[in-house]
């Protein structure tokens, strides 16, 4: 089978806003730098952010007491070292993000409007409206096109290469015509985001496939905390058609109040001095039980009011979620909204220092696919900011390592069992429709792993799933054709959400207590004896999982 050769130092999979920064870095560097993505540049996920992202811009909030409150946040299992590297950076990375020209929100006096998130004694959050994504995706792509970064978009990287354990390049193929291309690197920066789409409910984009968990566990790296997937606690809940999509915690933060069908202010059961501004798994766990205890609305969710705000008030602040409803038939600003928490983020993920390295020479990971700094539970506004720290620190990173290290030959072995493997997809002659695989990981997902968990529920959703990873390998592509074929594309997501979703099953079994977004009712009490990391390993296609010390 034939394949193209593209030679590059640098190779950053995936082009959100923890990939273009890293990018950004590495071509600052004088080297040649490939950025790639499964979409057109400047359509990554992180542009769906909304909020903002934290920085101590503006006292009485210091870098200290972002720190800390990450640290508590994280219920005390976050890498203390990434995360003082991350509040002592972040606000230089905002300065830099200004000159790409984005252009926060400032008050009259020219000084940062701030706002105050969930355990935010001191504003923290920068923003843009509640459109802060879009507009620093902007400023991150103008920059790379001054800077003249190649970007490959529309190309699905499947496999990372590696020869004696270092990593060498990567292999996938262009999604529009499935020609296969080979990319001979020195080293690789992998910022391919998430893993949302691996539950049925998620706020997550259609890119968040989980593959670079995957990906990274094949190439010999290790995973920490997976078992921490974080639950939004306002997803949209009023039409099928957009179950999920996010409602900004800036809402609750600017005084937006959560009742239940019969009108109570339910949170004061549950955290009356936090009230709404609890933290986020506090609030997913208050909204489920709500529902499970039929206090929900018959579409089974409870209501956000903003109807007390003014129309001008409600522009203002959250003008994408006046619209996001407006556009399903619901005027926020008269009546409520209907809401339910929705699978939102990963906090685990590859196991990194704090300059984006893993444990396999010349391979770095950055953004939510790197696990560390939010420990079990994320702060609001800390995921895109986590992306700029850690961004241009592996872009650094590994910038330097190619400086030091050789191209090394491609092992055509491997290149060769990758190609069978991703068109076997499309010349067996029977097999299972993609979808169908799809839909049943999703449903074990939301059902068996979701907001709260038990034994019984982990140990059929891992039988499920070992299930499921077998009729992987039967799916077939409804059509032979090489150009652009979805169903290709679906089937390499698919194996990769499987790998994803054992990692997340198998620590989620072994952590044996209650803490931030792992809630078990089987172990409802957060243990001393349980701060500690999960870390998984591939060995010989065997999932590895052990408890270690937390990085302090
Ligand atoms: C609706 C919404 C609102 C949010 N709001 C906020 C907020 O206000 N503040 C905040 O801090 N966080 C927020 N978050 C979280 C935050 O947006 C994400 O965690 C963050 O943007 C992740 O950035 P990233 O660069 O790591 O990944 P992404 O932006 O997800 O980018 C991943 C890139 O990798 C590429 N990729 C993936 N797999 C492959 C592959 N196999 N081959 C090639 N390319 C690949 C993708 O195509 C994409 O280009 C929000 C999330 C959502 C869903």
């Amino acid at each position: 089978m034939k394949y193209k050769t593209i030679k590059t130092d640098i190779l950053v999979i995936g082009a959100g806003g923890a990939g273009i920064r890293a990018a950004i870095e590495a071509k600052i560097s004088g080297l040649n730098t490939i950025l790639l993505g499964k979409e057109v540049l400047g359509c990554a996920h992180t542009g769906m952010a909304m909020g903002g992202m934290n920085a101590a811009m503006v006292r009485p909030a210091t870098p200290e007491f972002h720190a800390q409150i990450t640290i508590e946040g994280g219920y005390f299992i976050n890498n203390y070292k990434m995360v003082r590297v991350f509040a002592e950076e972040m606000p230089a990375r905002i300065h830099d993000l200004e000159s790409y020209g984005v252009i926060f929100d400032r008050l009259d006096n020219g000084e940062f409007y701030t706002w105050a998130g969930p355990k935010q004694k001191f504003p923290l959050n920068v923003c843009v409206g509640d459109y802060t994504g879009r507009e620093m995706m902007q400023g991150l792509v103008d920059e790379a096109r001054k800077l003249k970064i190649k970007y490959t978009d529309e190309f699905f990287v499947s496999k990372l290469l590696t020869v004696k354990e270092r990593v060498v390049g990567a292999i996938g193929i262009n999604i529009r015509n499935a020609e296969t291309v080979v990319f001979q690197a020195k080293s690789v920066v992998l910022a391919s985001g998430g893993a949302g789409r691996m539950y049925r409910v998620t706020t997550n984009a259609a890119s968040n496939t989980g593959d670079g968990y995957a990906m990274a566990l094949g190439a010999g790296a290790e995973l920490i905390d997976m078992e921490m997937v974080q639950f939004h606690p306002t997803g949209m809940a009023n039409t099928p058609s957009t179950l999920g999509v996010l409602v900004t915690e800036k809402t609750r933060a600017h005084g937006g109040i959560l009742r239940n069908r019969k009108g109570e202010r339910f949170m004061s059961k549950y955290y009356p001095k936090e009230m709404e501004l609890a933290k986020r798994d506090e609030v997913s766990r208050s909204i489920y039980t709500e529902v499970a205890l039929g206090l929900g609305t018959k579409n089974n969710a409870v209501y956000l009011h903003v109807d007390h705000w003014s129309k001008e008030k409600i522009l203002e602040i959250i003008p994408d979620v006046y619209e996001q409803y407006k556009n399903t038939g619901v005027d926020i600003s008269k009546e409520p909204m209907e809401i339910y928490p929705s699978m939102h983020h990963m906090m685990g993920g590859i196991k990194i220092n704090e300059w984006g390295e893993t444990i396999v020479p010349g391979l770095y990971a950055t953004g939510e696919v790197a696990g560390g700094v939010h420990g079990a539970n994320r702060l609001g506004g800390n995921s895109i900011a986590e992306g700029q720290v850690f961004g241009r620190r592996a872009g650094i990173a590994a910038a330097k390592f190619a400086k030091k290290n050789k191209f090394i030959t491609l092992p055509k072995d491997k290149i060769k069992k990758e190609q069978q493997r991703i068109f076997s997809f499309v010349y067996r002659k029977f097999g299972v429709v993609p979808h169908t695989v799809e839909d049943k990981l999703k449903k074990v997902m939301w059902d068996k792993v979701g907001i709260f968990r038990d034994e019984k529920k982990l140990q059929q959703a891992k039988k499920e799933v070992a299930k499921l990873k077998k009729e992987a390998r039967k799916m077939k592509t409804r059509t032979t054709l090489k150009e652009r074929n979805r169903d290709l594309q679906d089937c390499l997501e698919i194996e990769n959400m499987l790998v994803t979703a054992e990692s997340v099953i198998e620590a989620a079994i072994l952590r044996k207590e209650s803490r931030g977004a792992h809630s078990r009712t089987d172990f409802p009490k957060t243990l001393e004896e349980w701060r500690k990391n999960i870390v998984v390993k591939n060995d010989n296609n065997k999932i590895v999982i052990e408890a270690i010390s937390v990085i302090e």
